[in-house]
């Protein structure tokens, strides 16, 4: 049995950037990194399609979801942007800005992101080992002893809870991740061993940044590949606009996905749990106002009212636009009736979206929901369980799309090696 300072449970993002700064904040003592996975860092390979979308120039609370603004303020100070930017650069790693904000490496290699963290890990001092599955943590009178599955013969997999623990330690960070993409190892197995010490999590854990899908048949599953610029809004059934998200939107055969899909699907995902009538409506000219709609189509003379929508539309989409609105897309703009014209201005700028569902954590980029920061010391310590520490994805915090998961996990991870450091090796905080 192999005995720990610190064992961090889980080698991904922010796994190996507490490991890293638990190592560095006391480096006379022992930190090991496990992780259950064949394949290390699969989620960061796979991010940014596979360019690794590493952080934001900007980061803010706001760009968060889950628990308060103020306590994701707090972490996220721990290691800001700045930090980030100087740990990739040290690292051998340099991120460059992309006019959308997202800070890339410049070398566009995932790949780049993986070997330098796992290169500055081993250089801390960090033992990681994998497939290295935790099954169970139990607290000890001195710290934790960790049970876990190895694959300890390169042929078998040895499940050591019935032999003993697989290593004990002073102290445990937990950082497992959430539930998407379960094959890359996330497979949420992190939750139960946080319960199991008396870590709350929230209600509900269900997938964000996710596609969401559309009745089968539905006219826009037939546009697949068509793209445009919108403003979606999620609205309660009494009508009430709760949150309202513009960019781009891409048809799919199953329903509809693109950025300001991804960034809205939590919200609706929420609202329609608490309201099962909540929807999203889609304004096909973001951030145009139905007026300027209206407007258009009264000026548009004589030519086919289609041609008053495309461009900027696509052609395909400003007619069937026009036959949801019950409108023929050739008919001729000056002799529209008031009525078909406001049909035709709500199919533009209000059209509601009968949504089914989402694609689910197969697919979801993050996971909502998890350990509420409310249950973690200002050090992503667990209030019921000293000793052990939270970070990353399996927290109740997940950012909209553009770096910033990658930017929490860096922030979290930092604050929970430090902290553990401080805790259970006597460093500085
Ligand atoms: C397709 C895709 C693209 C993405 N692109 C971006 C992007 O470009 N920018 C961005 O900011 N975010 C992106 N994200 C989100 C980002 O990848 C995650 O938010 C981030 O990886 C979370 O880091 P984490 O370390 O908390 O969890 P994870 O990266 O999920 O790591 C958790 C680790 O814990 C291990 N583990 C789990 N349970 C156990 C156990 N019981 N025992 C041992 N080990 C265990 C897993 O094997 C895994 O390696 C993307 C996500 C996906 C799915």
């Amino acid at each position: 049995m192999q005995k720990a300072d610190i064992a961090v449970i889980g080698a991904g993002a922010a796994g190996l950037m507490a490991a890293i700064a638990a190592a560095r904040a006391a480096p006379a003592h022992r930190v090991v990194a496990m992780d259950g996975a064949a394949r290390l860092g699969a989620k960061i390979l796979i991010a940014g399609g596979g360019r690794c979308n590493v952080t934001h120039h900007v980061v803010r609370e706001t760009d968060f979801n889950g628990s308060t603004p103020a306590a994701i303020r707090n972490v996220l100070r721990a290691f800001d942007v700045a930090a980030t930017v100087r740990f990739f650069e040290d690292a051998g790693v340099p991120l460059k800005r992309e006019d959308t904000g997202k800070l890339f490496p410049v070398s566009d290699r995932a790949r780049d992101v993986l070997d330098a963290l796992l290169r500055t890990a081993a250089d801390a001092g960090v033992q990681v080992r994998h497939p290295c599955r935790v099954s169970r943590i139990e607290q000890t009178d001195g710290g934790f002893a960790v049970h876990a599955q190895t694959d300890g013969s390169a042929s078998e997999v040895t499940d050591r809870s019935a032999t003993g623990p697989y290593l004990t330690c002073g102290g445990v960070i937990v950082a497992t991740g959430g539930r998407s993409v379960p094959k890359t190892g996330s497979d949420g197995s992190g939750y139960a061993l946080l319960q199991s010490l008396g870590v709350p999590l929230t209600p509900r854990i269900f997938p964000a940044l996710v596609p969401l899908t559309l009745p089968a048949g539905h006219p826009l599953t037939t546009l697949p590949g068509l793209a445009a610029d919108v403003t979606l809004t999620v609205v309660s059934g009494s009508g009430r606009h709760l949150r309202r998200v513009s960019g781009a939107l891409l048809c799919t055969h199953q329903g509809l996905s693109g950025p300001a899909v991804l960034d809205v699907s939590r919200h609706w995902l929420a609202a329609r749990d608490d309201d099962p009538r909540a929807g999203v409506l889609v304004n096909w000219h973001a951030g145009t106002a139905p007026e300027a709609i209206d407007g258009r189509l009264q000026q548009h003379g004589a030519r086919p009212i289609r041609r008053a929508l495309a461009p900027p539309l696509p052609d395909r989409l400003a007619d069937l636009l026009c036959l949801m609105a019950s409108v023929d897309p050739q008919h001729s703009g000056s002799t529209l009736t008031r009525e078909a014209r406001r049909r035709l201005v709500t199919a533009c700028t209000a059209l509601p979206l009968p949504l089914t569902g989402s694609r689910g954590f197969a697919v979801a980029e993050v996971t909502a929901g998890g350990v509420p920061l409310a249950a973690l010391t200002p050090g992503l310590e667990a209030r019921a369980c000293r000793g052990l520490f939270v970070c990353g994805e399996v927290c109740d915090v997940d950012g909209r799309i553009g770096g910033f998961n990658f930017q929490w996990a860096w922030a979290s991870g930092t604050a929970a090696g430090r902290a553990a450091a401080a805790r259970l090796c006597g460093s500085p905080a």
